[in-house]
């Protein structure tokens, strides 16, 4: 079975990225200290240091209003030198993130939150951002020259920081896509039938050698813990033709189309 290393993909695009842009500069939104924003933050700081993209935080408390961070993010649209914008969430719940997410202007939106955003990726149209993973995940097709007009596509998942973005960005290619859900009977059957299988579920052994026939690309985004702490994904298989590593896989490519989002902000 081939392994398609998102390592590799990661390494040619971040060469490409390199000194690119108009002196381009990401900021940091964050409500409190959780562990796994901190750890997200650091990885990205660390590519966009590799690539040349200025950091700048917004720590704030957990009890910070609405309308505090509402007027920071309008201060943020207005500075010319801030070209993209990371907000963790979830918000804590006195806050509507709706609401918060669609203040930021679209032009900002590097990581696909606002509905700007959403309407680009439904229509074409508009102004910008898919999603960092699930642009990774066709990042990772298209590294390794999986073709993808006229073929099968199963997506497992349908949510709108996945499942559903990665089946526009393959329906735009001319893939002829199947959306798979929790609710979707036989699974296996349809996975079978698919030249290539999309899984972000977060559920271990979504995909397993039930759902392969040795001809499969399997491109796995789901993060899941084993009982003994290792991550995994959401596919157990070895009969696949190709397939995603989980760690190592659309993981690792996602904050470096992160950084290419931001390069491609400054230059607007
Ligand atoms: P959500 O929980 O929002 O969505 C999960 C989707 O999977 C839902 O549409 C759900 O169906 C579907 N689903 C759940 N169980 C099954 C099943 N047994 N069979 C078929 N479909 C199923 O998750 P996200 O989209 O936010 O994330 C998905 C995974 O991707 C997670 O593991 C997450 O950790 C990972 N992730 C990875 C990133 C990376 O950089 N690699 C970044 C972000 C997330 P239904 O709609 O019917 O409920």
């Amino acid at each position: 079975m081939k392994i398609l290393s998102g390592k590799e993909v990661a390494k040619d695009l971040t060469e490409k990225l390199i000194g690119q842009g108009n002196n381009p500069c990401l900021a940091f939104i964050r409500l409190g200290d959780n562990p796994s924003d901190l750890a997200y933050q650091r990885g990205a700081m660390k590519k966009a240091d590799k690539v040349g993209v200025k950091t700048v935080e917004f720590a704030l408390p957990l009890d910070t209003s609405q309308d505090e961070l509402i007027s920071l993010i309008e201060k943020i649209n207005k500075d010319d030198s801030i070209h993209g914008v990371v907000m963790f969430r979830p918000l804590p719940k006195h806050i509507d993130e709706k609401a918060v997410c669609n203040a930021l202007d679209p032009k900002k939106d590097v990581d696909g939150i606002t509905d700007g955003s959403m309407v680009k990726l439904f229509t074409g149209k508009g102004e910008g951002f898919f999603p960092c993973t699930a642009q990774a995940a066709m990042e990772i097709l298209h590294y390794y020259n999986i073709p993808l007009e006229g073929k099968k596509v199963a997506v497992v998942g349908r949510s709108l920081v996945i499942g559903k973005p990665v089946m526009m960005m393959l329906i735009a290619e001319n893939a002829t896509v199947t959306c798979c859900h929790s609710k979707t009977s036989d699974l296996a059957s349809i996975c079978k039938a698919s030249d290539i299988i999309v899984t972000a579920t977060g559920k271990m052994n979504t995909i397993t050698d039930n759902h392969v026939m040795g001809n499969q690309v399997v491109i796995d985004v789901g993060i899941n813990f084993d009982e003994e702490g290792n991550m995994v994904g959401d596919a157990n298989c070895q009969n696949a033709y190709a397939i995603t590593p989980v760690p190592g896989g659309v993981g690792v490519v996602t904050s470096t189309i992160l950084m290419k989002h931001v390069i491609e902000a400054s230059k607007t």
